[in-house]
């Protein structure tokens, strides 16, 4: 289970920090995780308790109503997000993927009129870049705004797979925009209150069910001129900086899953008896689990070699690749292997492993594909 303890980059207000969390998610969250299964998203009152306990964007400078923390913080709640299972909860969507653009790239004025709703939750953000036709290829989006008389913007579009979706009252959308001539991306806070703003379906996912993830349209949405979010035409440049983020985010979390399937399997091989012996006592069980505390150990000292990279400023684009694919592809095999020690029970959605399997999916596929990845890597080789 995670220590900070044998970790080098971790210290004591880490860990005591890692302990709060973890007993506000077993109070708060476990509990409810199925009704919020069977519901298709989180209560909005969960939100609000995480922003009180500092669970939200725990980055955030204190002049806007954060603790100004390292994203060291960050990892710890995204890694106990997956320690508890609790993987409706779309935390680090909105504190890791979408308030950093608004903390990096926002004005003074947009930073006071924001930050201070989403680290106490009455806020809830996400970032919309995929398109039904443009995911990987973020420059075939066909959302548009457009720039009127009034220095404001007229934005029309579509988006898919929004996590948050449902539940955003602040969107960072990606639009093309005009700039000299030419089509470039940019970025735009769109408040969910505005006018010909609406959102399509819950998206029914084969896993991660208590998140919502959805459609989102943008019919003639007219947007204030300060809805533009840093320089017209520097969206990609920014979203590339902030996928960087995200990738490593989502490496911790899925050295934190397979954590999270082993220790589920090991719980089972002990209690499951075959053939009059403990599942855990066959050579086959003993093996595939060496090989899963293998990957793990393995790949929590990368993950943290690299942590410690971005903290100081070094982790570049590739390297934020490297860790986002060998950890999801890491997570998979994990999830797979364990699944198969359960049998068919592994098979029902009613035990974790099951639900767990769902999810490692899907990281294999979000925040960028696998072969992004690698088409990424080897362009820079
Ligand atoms: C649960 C979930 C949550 C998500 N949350 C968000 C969110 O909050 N915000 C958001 O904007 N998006 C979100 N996404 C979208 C996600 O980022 C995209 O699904 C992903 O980037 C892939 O895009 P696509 O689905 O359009 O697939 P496509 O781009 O159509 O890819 C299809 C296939 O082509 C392959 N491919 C693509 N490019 C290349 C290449 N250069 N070389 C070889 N093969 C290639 C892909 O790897 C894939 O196998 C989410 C997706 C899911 C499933």
């Amino acid at each position: 289970m995670i220590d900070d303890t044998s970790r080098h980059l971790f210290g004591e207000d880490h860990a005591i920090f890692r302990a709060q969390v973890r007993s506000f998610l077993d109070r708060e969250a476990v509990p409810h995780h199925d009704r919020w299964e069977r519901e298709g998203m989180v209560s909005r009152a969960v939100w609000q308790a995480a922003g009180a306990q500092g669970l939200l964007c725990p980055t955030v400078p204190e002049a806007y109503g954060g603790a100004g923390a390292d994203p060291l913080f960050s990892v710890v709640v995204v890694e106990e997000l997956a320690r508890a299972g609790t993987s409706g909860l779309g935390f680090w969507v909105h504190s890791e993927m979408a308030v950093p653009y608004l903390v990096n790239f926002g004005t003074e004025a947009q930073k006071h009129r924001w930050l201070p709703g989403v680290v106490s939750g009455d806020t809830i953000a996400a970032v919309a870049m995929t398109e039904p036709d443009s995911g990987s290829d973020l420059r075939g989006m066909r959302t548009r705004a457009t720039r009127q008389a009034d220095g404001g913007w007229l934005l029309k579009g579509q988006k898919v797979f929004i996590s948050n979706g449902q539940m955003a009252d602040l969107v960072i959308v990606a639009a093309k925009t005009e700039v000299e001539g030419k089509d470039r991306i940019s970025l735009f806070l769109l408040d969910a209150r505005s006018e010909g703003f609406r959102r399509g379906r819950n998206l029914d996912k084969l896993g991660v069910h208590a998140q919502d993830t959805s459609e989102l349209f943008f019919d003639d949405i007219r947007l204030p001129p300060d809805a533009l979010l840093g320089e017209a035409g520097e969206g990609f440049a920014y979203l590339r900086r902030g996928l960087v983020r995200e990738r490593m985010i989502i490496a911790a979390s899925c050295i934190a899953k397979a954590e999270r399937a082993l220790a589920l399997t090991l719980d089972h091989a002990r209690q499951r008896r075959i053939f009059g012996r403990m599942l855990l006592d066959y050579q086959n069980t003993r093996f595939v689990l060496a090989d899963v505390a293998r990957d793990i150990t393995v790949g929590r000292e990368f993950v943290d070699g690299f942590l410690a990279r971005w903290l100081a400023g070094g982790l570049d684009e590739t390297n934020a690749a490297i860790a986002k694919l060998w950890t999801t592809e890491m997570v998979g095999r994990v999830a797979d292997a364990c699944l198969q020690l359960f049998g068919g029970w592994g098979y029902m959605t009613e035990y974790p492993i099951a639900r767990l399997w769902a999810e490692a999916r899907v990281e294999r596929i979000a925040g960028g594909t696998s072969e992004v990845m690698r088409d990424l890597i080897g362009r820079s080789l």
